[in-house]
């Protein structure tokens, strides 16, 4: 068995990291105290991602004809990798180049491939995920927003919340209910929602988890095409399954978390607190687990790489890379006290983290619900 990266993987890699490390030298982020969601990070994020469209490493995994490179699952993956690694300065755009862009290339229309997909190959656009609502969020067949038909088109009317970068957003992938409510799951639709469209209105959120990132979008008699629709009415639940099948390890968290621990480390050293054992203890645990997170990622990839049908390990996997954002977000406070309490420290930020790291993308508890009855054969309440 080879463990080893091939040899075009460790190329790519290479030549990556070079031009990150001379691109992003300037530690980009946070550095005038602005976080996520505000417009100086929004707006950096703009001006990098077409950068790296520019020279094909925005969207390398899409097909050539849609403005990709034609490349495999595992340097799609190596790219997220390093991205992770300095702290995601695509902002919002993995979700477009991760899940958004495949699923209108699977699903889209011929219009719909060409007028939505090129913007996002050339890194012009951002998307926001329209899905959770106050009353849906793990249960998220029980969303209300509604999608009525009126002559050629819909009227939407509801509310989604907790939508990362809507404020900054161009377009929505939005979930609505086109079935009745007792169709669950079946009666779910997927429209494409350019954001200025008449009636749609964002509020901000301020919230413990991080900068202003979050808001709730406001859809009041929003009056959409049918051009909107991506794919069959009331199919909504399978091609979101389908695409966001491993969308669970789409974001390499672990990497963000090991480039913190290394942050770590560097600060304990420097305040002699690494003399501590039980401090020592808790980074050799979290780095172990960082590590783990990462082999199983790996197997998930592998099976992507293979074209093989998503299965169970993905929640394994993401079950792992909670648990390494927490120990590190945990270990950040034991280590730097109160001063993990400082606004934008390493250890405010990281402690930030691992709270939305359990939840965004489906929770931890749900996780280990899945594993413990796909994987390891429990009944299943
Ligand atoms: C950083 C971040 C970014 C996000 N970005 C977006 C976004 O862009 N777009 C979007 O649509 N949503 C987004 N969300 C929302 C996220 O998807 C929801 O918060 C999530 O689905 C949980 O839903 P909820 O908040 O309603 O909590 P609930 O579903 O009410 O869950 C509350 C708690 O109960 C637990 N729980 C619920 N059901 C079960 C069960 N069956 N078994 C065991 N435990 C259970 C959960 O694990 C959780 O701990 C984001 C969230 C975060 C933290």
């Amino acid at each position: 068995m080879e463990f080893a990266w091939g040899k075009e993987d460790k190329a790519f890699r290479d030549v990556l990291v070079d031009y990150l490390d001379t691109e992003l030298a300037d530690g980009w982020h946070r550095a005038d105290g602005t976080g996520l969601g505000s417009a100086v990070y929004t707006d950096f994020s703009r001006s990098f991602v077409g950068k790296l469209a520019a020279k094909g490493w925005l969207t390398p995994h899409w097909p050539e004809q849609y403005g990709g490179g034609g490349q495999g699952a595992w340097q799609h993956f190596v790219l997220g990798e390093e991205m992770w690694k300095r702290g995601e300065p695509r902002g919002p755009q993995y979700m477009n180049v991760n899940w958004v862009g495949p699923a209108i290339i699977k699903y889209g229309t011929e219009e719909q491939k060409q007028t939505l997909l090129p913007p996002i190959a050339r890194g012009e656009v951002y998307w926001c995920q329209g899905f959770s609502e106050p009353e849906a969020g793990t249960d998220l067949a029980s969303l209300k927003t509604r999608a009525v038909r009126d002559g050629d088109g819909y009227v939407v009317n509801g509310q989604k919340i907790w939508t990362s970068y809507a404020n900054a957003a161009d377009y929505c992938f939005l979930l609505a209910r086109t079935g009745s409510t007792a169709d669950g799951r079946d009666g779910i639709s997927v429209f494409l929602l350019p954001m200025d469209t008449p009636g749609v209105e964002v509020r901000r959120i301020d919230c413990l988890v991080g900068d202003h990132s979050f808001n709730e979008v406001f859809l009041t008699d929003v009056r959409l095409p049918r051009s909107a629709l991506l794919g069959e009415e009331n199919n909504g639940w399978n091609i979101v399954r389908r695409t966001l099948a491993y969308e669970r390890v789409g974001a390499p968290r672990y990497a963000r978390a090991a480039l913190v621990l290394d942050g770590l480390a560097e600060w304990a050293r420097d305040h002699g607190r690494l003399d501590d054992p039980g401090i020592a203890e808790q980074f050799g645990e979290a780095r172990a687990l960082c590590e783990a997170a990462r082999v199983l990622v790996y197997r998930v990839i592998d099976e992507r790489a293979k074209q093989k049908e998503p299965s169970p390990r993905a929640y394994q996997a993401r079950a792992a890379m909670v648990q390494a954002e927490r120990a590190v977000g945990d270990l950040a406070l034991d280590v730097m006290g109160s001063e993990a309490l400082v606004e934008h420290s390493l250890g405010d930020t990281q402690f930030r983290n691992s709270l939305g790291a359990g939840i965004a993308a489906g929770s931890y508890e749900v996780q280990l619900n899945l594993i413990s009855r796909l994987i390891l054969g429990m009944p299943k309440e």
